[in-house]
């Protein structure tokens, strides 16, 4: 049987080539019940994709393997990824203690650290579409379809856009809502030689971790890939000087004993949710819906969750409920967004070991706006009643079952490693 909503969705762009614009193309192309749709994927390709995102969660193991149709380890060994079964956080917090965030259940769920050059790749070799390599101006709402403007003058109409266009070029606070209580906005990103190796043809099985490590300007991530290892140094671009954050950096490489880098980029980054990541004939997903800075590697899982979500509604739901649904949606992804932005902030409540101008930034000055910033009349989110709801339920004596299900972004059981973790136990937000 044809699922309801598939007649009214013959013709479908996405717009992009990088990790969600990629994977919008390979989802659509599978998950399509009728194999006579139309999908063009269109992209710019002098505007290069951001190229950095090498952390996922689990669910995008299960993920590829079902959109590509290729073997568990054909896909670690194309991705040049390992099993990342959590992320190790050094000398965060007020406790002076290392600690590990894992997937749950712990030392059995993984993701992959993977590259992201390959990842794309495998997800186009899985599509089916026309490509169009062509900028596009604008994407507008015409009744219930989506109108693309080419940079050329022409035109085009579509059932559903998926625009996959990255960052955002300026925040605007009509269409964003701003994660102010993220005290960081800039990322240096070094590629290392790699510290693991793949023993003959197999993929590399040993678990690993995303090394979070506290430094006086901020954090850095350390993800082993087979292929290198990349390190990001992010920090506050207003709080700290550049050449300062990149004589930090030479010093951890130092004592990591990493004798050679390349310099990759230097990214500056918004952390926000936008207001309208689905209006019905317009989605927008990965960094173009929704950003913040990597520490828990939210952005695939969201580019995840976006796709899916507005995929399954517009393949299932008749057309006549396309206005009734989106906003529902859209409020879903919106607090979901928002959920993962608190857990993210919170991380910077209690500190860490080092007492300088950015750690005291961020934990005096911008963690504290939580309370304001992300209120519902502020941000039209109930994710901030959830986030308090979290601490209460880790108060509780005794957690049921129905307890563990419960999320705020990640679940409950991510809270509770995190607090004990970070010290902040018995915990508040
Ligand atoms: C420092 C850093 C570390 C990160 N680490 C992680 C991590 O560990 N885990 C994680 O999940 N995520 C991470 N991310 C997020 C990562 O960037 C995203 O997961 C991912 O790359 C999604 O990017 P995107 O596809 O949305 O956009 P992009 O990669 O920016 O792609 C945009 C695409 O749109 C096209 N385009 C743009 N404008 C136009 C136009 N006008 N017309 C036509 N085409 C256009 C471009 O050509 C390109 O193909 C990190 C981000 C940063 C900054």
């Amino acid at each position: 049987m044809i699922a309801e909503g598939v007649s009214s969705l013959q013709k479908i762009a996405v717009i992009g080539r990088g990790t969600a614009g990629s994977l919008a193309a390979a989802s659509v192309s599978k998950l399509h019940p009728n194999p006579d749709h139309t999908l063009h994927h269109i992209y710019d390709s002098k505007i290069p994709v951001i190229g950095v995102g090498e952390g996922g969660w689990p669910t995008l193991v299960t993920q590829l393997h079902e959109l590509t149709g290729l073997p568990y380890d054909t896909i670690q060994k194309r991705l040049r990824g390992t099993r990342k079964y959590g992320i190790q956080y050094e000398g965060w917090g007020c406790l002076n203690q290392d600690f590990t965030h894992y997937f749950s259940p712990q030392q059995l769920r993984y993701s992959y650290h993977l590259s992201a050059d390959f990842v794309t790749e495998i997800l186009q070799q899985a599509t089916r579409a026309e490509h169009i390599d062509l900028k596009v101006q604008s994407v507008s709402k015409m009744d219930d379809k989506a109108v693309i403007e080419f940079i050329d003058g022409s035109s085009e109409t579509y059932d559903l856009v998926l625009d996959a266009r990255g960052f955002p070029k300026e925040l605007d606070l009509e269409e964003h809502i701003l994660i102010d209580y993220i005290p960081t906005n800039t990322a240096i990103i070094r590629r290392c030689p790699p510290i693991v190796k793949e023993e003959g043809d197999q993929p590399y099985i040993h678990p690993t971790y995303t090394r979070a490590v506290a430094r006086p300007h901020g954090w850095v991530f350390v993800i082993p890939l087979v292929a290198h290892t990349s390190y990001g140094y992010i920090f506050n671009r207003d709080v700290s000087d550049i050449s300062d954050v990149e004589s930090d950096f030479d010093q951890l490489l130092d004592s990591d004993q990493v004798k050679e880098f390349e310099q990759r980029a230097v990214i500056p980054f918004p952390n926000f949710v936008h207001r309208h990541m689905y209006e019905g004939p317009i989605a927008r997903v990965g960094n173009a819906g929704a950003f913040m800075e990597p520490l828990e590697a939210t952005a695939i899982v969201s580019a995840q969750l976006q796709i899916g979500l507005v995929l399954h509604m517009r393949f299932n739901r008749d057309n006549k409920f396309l206005f009734t649904d989106a906003p529902m949606v859209n409020k879903f992804l919106i607090n979901t967004m928002m959920g993962y932005g608190l857990f993210v902030g919170w991380h910077y409540s209690c500190g860490s070991k080092y007492t300088t101008d950015f750690w005291r930034h961020a934990r005096e000055k911008v963690w504290p706006r939580h309370r304001n910033l992300a209120r519902p009349n502020v941000t039209g989110s109930g994710a901030f009643k959830k986030f308090d709801q979290m601490f209460d339920l880790l108060k509780q004596p005794v957690l049921t079952k129905e307890d563990w299900e419960k999320k705020c972004g990640v679940p409950v059981s991510s809270y509770a490693q995190t607090s004990q973790g970070l010290g902040c136990y018995p915990p508040s937000p």
